[in-house]
């Protein structure tokens, strides 16, 4: 049994942001990933310009200029008919470029700086359940090396990313047996959507551009990252794959490859890593306290729509956000979990909502019958100041340009 200030259950980007800064500001924190890293993920690995600000902060921001990223200067949306818009990485609020850089790179470098800051971290580490004292919870149990092990702290934080491992294991043991994800197209295997990645040669994407492109059913987008690869990441529908017997390889040349200028830039690419899959059950908010002695920081509290390339903008925000609010939490000194509860709600519900709104209702339109996706485009190409705005809207719309460090590339 032992005892730390906060558990972070989840070493991805929210999880690790939360512990370096809860870590640097004194606390003592236990950081529990399933995987050893570094671990490839299925991502897009658009690292949107504004993360390159909290990696500044997070003091990790010369790791990451190591890692031999890719320069993204622009994101083009090609509609269908391979129609295109472009988006300058400068419109999205950091004022610079994005970095294309593999979370495998990203992750672990962000979990070697937690270390740094002193938090203790254990890899392949998963989670076995909850420990609860009345309806609150109180820690965690792991499985380390197979071997079960007991944490207590005075809150924790579920950084396991969209499937909420430590929410719905609360919600089970808190609420009872059935309550986890009922109703969830997961707990009923109707999951409507499924992504895949690898990493490609040989495709013809123009050097330091995004390429997103929009199809039946489904976008996907083509991004440079280390080693002069790039990577493909997309969703389609579950009936889709499930048609294509899942083969990831028939699905980009069948479906994906129904969008004209996927079909050019893929043609003659070949995967030099495995295919990841996953499905993608939901999108949008959660609550993000859900029970006394728990917090929910990124995708676990709220997964945005991947086309706008800002959700690890998202985790590395909401694990800030969580951190100085358990921050001032603990240095109050009190068990009464009710003011880390409402200040953290405001607070996220102030950053986040009005842009999780808006990406809800671009998403029905990038998901929408192929002419209407064309229309969007269409319409969005007579703009530039629309486009701009929008690109500003999916990240909050608050940070201000210029004042983000330069790639140095
Ligand atoms: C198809 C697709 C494309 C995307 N493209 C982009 C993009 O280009 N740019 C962008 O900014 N965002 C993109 N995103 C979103 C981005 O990947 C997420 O928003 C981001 O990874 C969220 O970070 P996180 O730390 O909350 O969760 P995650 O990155 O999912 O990390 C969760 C961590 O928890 C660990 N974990 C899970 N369960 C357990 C358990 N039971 N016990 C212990 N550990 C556990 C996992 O191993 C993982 O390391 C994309 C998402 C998808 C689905």
């Amino acid at each position: 049994m032992t005892d730390f200030d906060a558990i972070i259950v989840g070493g991805g980007p929210a999880g690790a942001c939360a512990g370096i800064e809860l870590a640097a500001a004194g606390a003592r924190v236990l950081i529990a990933e399933r995987e050893k890293f570094p671990r490839e993920k299925l991502c897009g690995e658009f690292i949107s310009p504004e993360c390159l600000g909290h990696f500044a902060r997070l003091g990790v921001l010369e790791r990451m200029r190591d890692g031999g990223g890719a320069r993204v200067s622009e994101t083009v949306f090609y509609a269908p008919s391979g129609r295109g818009v472009s988006v300058p990485s400068a419109w999205f609020g950091g004022g610079g470029e994005a970095l294309g850089l593999s979370r495998a790179e990203m992750d672990a470098r962000l979990m070697a700086r937690a270390r740094a800051a002193g938090a203790v971290v254990l890899e392949e580490a998963s989670l076995a359940g909850v420990l609860t004292d009345g309806a609150r919870v109180v820690g965690v149990r792991l499985h380390v090396d197979g071997v079960p092990l007991e944490f207590r702290a005075r809150v924790t934080l579920d950084a396991t990313g969209r499937h909420r491992a430590v929410v719905r294991r609360a919600e089970r043991e808190l609420r009872g047996a059935g309550a986890a994800g009922e109703g969830s197209a997961e707990a009923s295997g109707r999951a409507r959507l499924v992504a895949f990645k690898a990493h490609l040669e040989g495709a013809r994407g123009a050097p330091g551009v995004c390429e997103i492109y929009f199809y039946p059913g489904g976008y996907g987008g083509l991004s440079p990252v280390e080693g002069g690869l790039s990577n493909l990441c997309f969703i389609a529908r579950a009936r889709d794959v499930r048609a294509r017997a899942s083969d990831a390889e028939r699905v980009v040349r069948e479906v994906v490859g129904r969008n004209r200028r996927a079909a050019h830039t893929l043609e003659g690419a070949r995967a030099c890593d495995r295919w990841l899959g996953v499905s993608v059950e939901s999108f949008g908010r959660h609550e993000p306290a859900p029970f006394p002695g728990l917090l929910a920081v990124g995708d676990a509290a709220a997964f945005i729509d991947p086309f706008t390339g800002s959700g690890m903008l998202m985790a590395l925000e909401g694990g800030e956000l969580a951190a100085s609010a358990v921050s001032r939490w603990l240095a109050r000194g009190t068990e009464d979990f009710g003011p880390l509860a409402r200040e953290y709600r405001a607070a996220y519900a102030t950053r986040f909502d009005a842009r999780l709104r808006l990406c809800g209702l671009l998403r029905r339109a990038a998901l929408a019958p192929p002419a209407l996706a064309e229309a969007g485009v269409l319409a969005l190409g007579a703009s530039a100041a629309l486009r701009r705005r929008l690109a500003r809207a999916t990240r909050g719309g608050g940070a201000s340009e210029n004042h983000q460090p330069d790639l140095g590339l």
